[in-house]
């Protein structure tokens, strides 16, 4: 970090070795609370009073649903949004955890009842709904609507479903899963004689109760007293439409360069579905201004442009791990398509903090004329050390630049060789951010030396 930058009256500390240190442990300690959350209700079943014991299977089994249980309940945490929890990996990274998790989850649940019948054929019986007592129809209740779940989860293009009712569907069938599911389990109550493990479990199950309550109903009455007004709906280049924002009757928040915002335009924060956009405004603004820029790409957000000034919108944010200040000797900033919108605020902001570093732009796009922010990123080439590398997948004739896609080759032609000192912000469609992360691979940049954004986290 040079002086100047120390001393402008914008700039704000950078994330240094020891703040990095600090997110690292907190990661560990999320961990071993999460591990603690789905193992010790387990454990606690081994203590006090026992029932007569039964067969090893018919006891590892259940001891399987309680997990798959433990962890459906908490999965209602991790989508939470809790900005402390998500911030050392970022939100994409929880989505994918959710998403991995959410399948060992489910095949532990549906491993419950295959051991059991394997075990004890006689209990397929069970599987007659309109014979079987109410607590094996809730089984059976929490086992379909968790498969419904992976299914619409894992083909839910395939299916051709919107994606808002996927989401909508999506809560309501892990809601009736997870409350079948205790239903189920009270309904057998084999493990709880002692009044100390029913308490365990019905605090477990306050707790994720009340973890819905905080993201659907606390979490939307706090947004919808922080409103903000649509004050220029902006063409750009590209399909693309930047909205101005502006905090109405409070003060706004602040956020760091690359970081994301979820906004509701139309409706009120208590809609399910809201949409995330990086902000693409500088993060040195004073006055809780903030840009989102809007690429045309669905229904959603096809309608952007009909987005009416005045307009009374809700942003819940920022969140996001993918941001500048760590240490490092220039930042390389790979972007494709609209994943230039989160550059723009990195270098929009490094330009208001008069950083002397140099930055790097490798900028793949599709036309000449489709390049959005072309003419801003030239003018920032004066207030600060920028280079601008257009990559063209068609370009016109008589283009004498960089052509197809953003390869190792190209990186090579425009990065100094200490790879590995560089900073690395990569963010486009997945292709191209696998391409890159393999490329920086070969480079010999280290994991730790890049970040990457990704626009899809279903
Ligand atoms: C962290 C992050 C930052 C993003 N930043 C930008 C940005 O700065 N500019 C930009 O133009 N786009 C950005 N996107 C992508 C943008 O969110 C989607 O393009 C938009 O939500 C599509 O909505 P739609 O209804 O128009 O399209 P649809 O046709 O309904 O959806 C297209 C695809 O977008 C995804 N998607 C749709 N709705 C949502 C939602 N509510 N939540 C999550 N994913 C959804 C789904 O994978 C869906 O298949 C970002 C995405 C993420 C995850």
């Amino acid at each position: 970090m040079t002086s100047e930058s120390i001393a402008h009256p914008l700039h704000r500390p950078a994330v240094g070795a020891a703040t990095a240190r600090a997110a690292n442990a907190r990661a560990v300690v999320w961990m071993v609370v999460y591990l603690l959350f789905i193992l010790a209700p387990l454990f606690a079943l081994l203590g006090g009073a026992h029932p007569p014991a039964r067969s090893f299977w018919t006891e590892f089994s259940i001891a399987l649903g309680y997990a798959g249980l433990a962890m459906m309940g908490l999965q209602f945490g991790l989508t939470a949004r809790f900005r402390y929890i998500t911030e050392p990996w970022g939100e994409d990274v929880i989505y994918h955890f959710h998403r991995r998790l959410s399948l060992i989850a489910v095949g532990l649940v549906v491993a419950h009842p295959i051991i059991l019948f394997l075990e004890r054929p006689e209990l397929v019986a069970l599987l007659n709904s309109f014979q079987a007592p109410w607590r094996a129809r809730f089984a059976a209740l929490s086992t379909y609507s968790l498969i419904a779940l992976v299914v619409m989860g894992l083909w839910r293009t395939k299916l051709r479903l919107s994606y808002e009712s996927w989401h909508l569907t999506h809560i309501v069938l892990a809601v009736v899963a997870v409350t079948a599911g205790i239903l189920h389990m009270v309904g057998w109550s084999f493990y709880f004689e002692d009044p100390w493990k029913r308490g365990l479990w019905v605090g477990l199950t306050i707790f994720w109760i009340a973890l819905l309550g905080y993201v659907r109903i606390a979490k939307p009455l706090f947004i919808l007293r922080k409103p903000y007004r649509v004050s220029e709906v902006r063409k750009e280049r590209g399909n693309t439409w930047t909205l101005v924002m502006r905090p109405d009757g409070h003060a706004g928040f602040t956020f760091r360069p690359g970081q994301f915002g979820w906004l509701t335009v139309y409706g009120s924060p208590f809609k399910i579905t809201a949409h995330p956009f990086s902000f693409s405004s500088s993060a040195a603004a004073t006055d809780g201004r903030v840009e989102m820029s809007i690429r045309e790409l669905g229904d959603f957000t096809n309608d952007i442009r009909k987005v009416p000034v005045g307009r009374r919108v809700y942003i819940d944010g920022p969140y996001g791990a993918f941001t500048t200040g760590n240490p490092a000797d220039m930042h390389v900033l790979v972007a494709g398509g609209v994943g230039i919108t989160p550059m723009m605020s990195m270098i929009r902001t490094l330009a208001d903090e008069c950083d002397k570093r140099p930055v790097i732009l490798l900028y793949g796009s599709k036309t000449w004329e489709s390049i959005t922010f072309r003419e801003e990123l030239e003018a920032l080439k004066a207030r600060l050390d920028l280079t601008v590398i257009h990559v063209l997948e068609n370009p016109p004739d008589g283009w004498t630049g960089e052509r197809g896609f953003i390869t190792a080759a190209v990186m090579q032609r425009h990065l100094p060789p200490s790879y590995a000192d560089h900073e690395y912000f990569i963010c486009g469609p997945d292709v191209m951010m696998d391409a890159i992360e393999g490329a920086l691979e070969k480079l010999g940049v280290p994991i730790s030396k890049y970040h990457s954004e990704r626009y899809s986290f279903v």
